[in-house]
């Protein structure tokens, strides 16, 4: 896959490509964002998935996997390490060397626990806590404890990275997408986009010119093109394309409406959240992110309904429709009428 400099994309763009609709626009540059987090935890809220990367330790090794074609991570590393794990062993100093670890270089002991945090109490040790993403990290540590009801002085240790302008430590492994991969997917997604039956209409209908809607899109297909992306049977084994090269809902495999990216959904009445901004159509990845795999890359990234996402995040497309299937056997075996089914 050949991928042009962002550079000269974006000048590209600059130069001749009318805007999106806002809203649309603003979907899919958070594509290349992390999800969100609270102070709870250890990771960055809604940053760039090319930040700065936390390895559990478990996953640290002479087998470690770099992203496909790349050998490093574009904002560094920092690995964490289960405090048991550090005290309980008397040559860790020595092994962490041999990996290529240093405390306070690119890993940190992380307290998840209480029972950690009293037993290995890093005070006692005048340990600070880390406050920087590259080396030297500027401690030794991070703690997120949560808040226990049943002792006293039972509140919560949140130690390292807490400043306002430096919350959470990094990202999660496999959220991270080097920023080429970050537009290259934005991208295929666009091109997604006026790959819906209804997209032209749609981006009229939400502020666009019709001779605008026609330049942005056959500049985003010819750049798609360029990059080696909008491989048709590619996007059709995904499940992100049907046979008529229009676009689908990857789990149900419905044709999606360009009206679904800028509709909010309906809630559940008596369940409204204010300022809730979850549409219909969300960013779906067709196999799950997880440890071991960097799965935010083009060809496993599409859009789909926001239920069809809920139902599959955890477990994968085909497990899901596996475990669908078992469901309505058994409900089926068991003599209970399916009205909607003949
Ligand atoms: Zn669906």
């Amino acid at each position: 896959m050949k991928l042009w400099t962002s550079s000269k994309i974006k000048g590209l763009m600059k130069q001749k490509i009318p805007k999106l609709p806002q809203l649309l626009n603003r979907k899919i540059y958070k594509t290349g964002q992390t999800r969100g987090a609270d102070d709870d935890v250890i990771y960055q809220n809604r940053v760039a998935r090319s930040s700065t990367v936390l390895i559990p330790f478990q996953f640290w090794g002479p087998s470690f996997k770099y992203p496909p074609g790349e050998s490093s991570f574009e904002n560094g590393f920092i690995v964490l390490i289960p405090p048991s794990k550090f005290f309980e062993n008397k040559n860790i100093e020595k092994e962490l060397a041999a990996k290529g670890l240093s405390l306070g270089g690119n890993c940190l002991v992380c307290f998840e626990t209480r029972e950690q945090w009293d037993k290995y109490d890093p005070n006692k040790l005048n340990w600070k806590p880390a406050k920087q993403r590259h080396a030297p990290l500027g401690g030794n540590y991070i703690a997120r404890v949560p808040a226990t009801t049943a002792l006293n002085g039972g509140g919560k240790i949140i130690r390292g990275f807490t400043s306002t302008k430096n919350k959470g430590a990094g990202i999660r492994l496999y959220e991270y997408a080097s920023s080429k991969t970050i537009v290259g997917c934005r991208h295929q997604l666009e091109a997604i986009y006026w790959l819906c039956f209804d997209s032209e209409k749609v981006a009229v209908e939400n502020g666009m010119l019709a001779k605008d809607v026609q330049l942005r899109k056959s500049e985003i297909l010819k750049i798609c093109k360029k990059e080696g992306l909008l491989d048709f049977t590619k996007l059709s084994d995904a499940r992100i394309l049907n046979r008529e090269r229009n676009a689908i809902c990857p789990f149900c495999l419905e044709e999606l409406s360009g009206a679904g990216f800028f509709s909010r959904m309906a809630q559940a009445e008596g369940r409204e959240v204010p300022d809730l901004t979850v549409t219909e159509i969300n960013l779906f990845h067709i196999k799950e992110l997880r440890y071991g795999e960097y799965n935010h890359r083009p060809y496993n990234i599409a859009w789909g309904h926001h239920h069809c996402n809920v139902v599959t995040r955890d477990s994968g497309i085909e497990e899901t429709l596996e475990w669908m299937r078992c469901i309505l056997e058994r409900n089926i075996k068991c003599g209970y009428k399916l009205n909607k089914f003949p």
